[in-house]
């Protein structure tokens, strides 16, 4: 299936990719918070230190807020998935790998429209077995995603500001995700 990904069909895109909801981001409206970050610094995921997509090898706060206010444009992807009650794992895993798994798709069809894009996830990159931070660049910059939260957002602050919820209701469970693109940047 062939996607346009222009702006005024992103949001059809990521639904037609299987994106449970998608909406576009208004730039202005990201911000950077180190409140947030220092939740990473308690490294409950382990990568704090230990890889380019997380605090601090992903950049301090004031750079990333910099960094956003770049691009031209956003959209954020979401996966909801029913839970069988508060405790079903497996729907909080599933959740986790669809968003995943969707963001290295749309990735790959951004990137061959556009040639700066701001990829960021539910959570840091994994891609290698060891990652090369602090010694030497990252292999896979264009691969690479880093967590909203590493950006220092509140996940649920961008959801309400751009128009789309960030809980679904009693008894499911969403991941969300967000591409920035610089327009000026699209391939030819
Ligand atoms: S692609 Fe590899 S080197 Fe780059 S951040 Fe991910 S794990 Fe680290």
């Amino acid at each position: 299936m062939a996607y346009e990904l222009t702006k005024e069909s992103i949001v059809q895109d990521a639904l037609d990719m299987g994106f449970s909801h998608a909406g576009l981001v208004d730039v202005s409206t990201l911000e950077a918070r180190e409140e947030v970050r220092d939740m990473c610094a308690v490294d409950k995921c382990h990568g704090y230190n230990k890889n380019w997509s997380c605090p601090p090898g992903c950049g301090t706060v004031p750079e990333c807020n910099a960094r956003m206010k770049e691009y031209d444009w956003g959209v954020i992807t979401q996966i909801t998935l029913d839970m069988e009650d508060a405790m079903d794992m497996e729907a909080w895993t599933d959740a986790g790998k669809k968003l995943h798994d969707g963001q290295v798709k749309l990735n790959e069809e951004l990137h061959k429209k556009y040639s700066d894009i701001l990829a960021l996830g539910g959570a840091g990159c994994n891609l290698c077995a060891e990652c090369t931070y602090p010694d030497a660049p990252c292999r896979f910059p264009e691969k690479r995603m880093s967590g909203m939260e590493a950006y220092g957002l509140v996940v649920s602050d961008v959801c309400m500001k751009n128009g789309l919820k960030y809980y679904y209701g009693p008894d499911t469970v969403t991941f969300s995700g967000m591409f920035l693109i610089k327009e000026n940047r699209a391939r030819e």
